[in-house]
């Protein structure tokens, strides 16, 4: 028996909602993966690759070190593992990651367009703006890189190019709430956007009205 079992199952249980909604690219898809950090240790858990979730306990979610050392589970960690460790390592702020390959995202993912503040509860929660992380490999040093430098803006929702997206929060409810968040926000500005009209963006003093609020939280 492995060790932070509660930990493991709150990400694989993560996993499962993300999935069953179809936040992995499909009914049946695992694109995408769930981690969390261990308080005050430099580890974290994450899903295993390429397996469904629905197939796997608590004892293949592994426990890794930010150097990519596998310390815990029975299956290899996800590819996108160093992605992750460079979150943890660039965020203090952040404790909780979801990869998704959502579908309304991806439409911005094939776009490299980031979405503007377009509600108050949203920016409130996710920061003022989706920017895109340039499109590298996955799996890549390159893509940890690039991940690395856009989630140094702050902001909790990012869109990856030409692949999917990134949730981040305080704890993996909280990633999984912003992930819900990013796919109303991008659907809607999907659905805006086709009309071919105006659209309005949040003003700079509601920014930075938000921007106050997220600093007492
Ligand atoms: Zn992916």
């Amino acid at each position: 028996m492995g060790s932070y079992i509660d930990i493991k199952q709150e990400v694989l249980d993560t996993a499962l909602w993300l999935s069953t909604h179809h936040y992995f690219g499909g009914e049946l898809g695992s694109g995408g993966n769930v981690s969390a950090r261990i308080p005050d240790r430099d580890l974290f858990v994450i899903t295993p690759t390429a397996v469904p979730y629905d197939e796997i306990t608590t004892d293949e979610i592994c426990l890794m070190d930010f150097d990519l050392t596998q310390i815990e589970g029975g299956l290899k960690p996800s590819i996108e593992a160093g992605m992750h460790a460079t979150i943890y390592t660039k965020r203090p702020d952040i404790r909780a990651v979801a990869h998704t390959h959502q579908l309304h995202a991806s439409i911005f993912s094939v776009l490299n367009m980031p979405i503007p503040p377009l509600f108050d509860e949203i920016t409130l929660a996710i920061g003022d703006r989706v920017d895109v992380v340039p499109y590298a490999i996955s799996g890549s040093d390159a893509l940890a890189k690039n991940v690395g430098e856009t989630v140094a803006n702050g902001c909790r929702c990012f869109i990856m190019q030409n692949h999917g997206a990134l949730n981040l929060g305080s704890d993996l409810r909280e990633a999984m709430g912003n992930a819900e968040l990013l796919e109303k926000i991008a659907r809607v500005y999907h659905s805006a956007l086709a009309t071919g009209r105006p659209i309005t963006t949040l003003p700079q003093s509601a920014l930075t009205f938000w921007e106050e609020v997220r600093q007492t939280l």
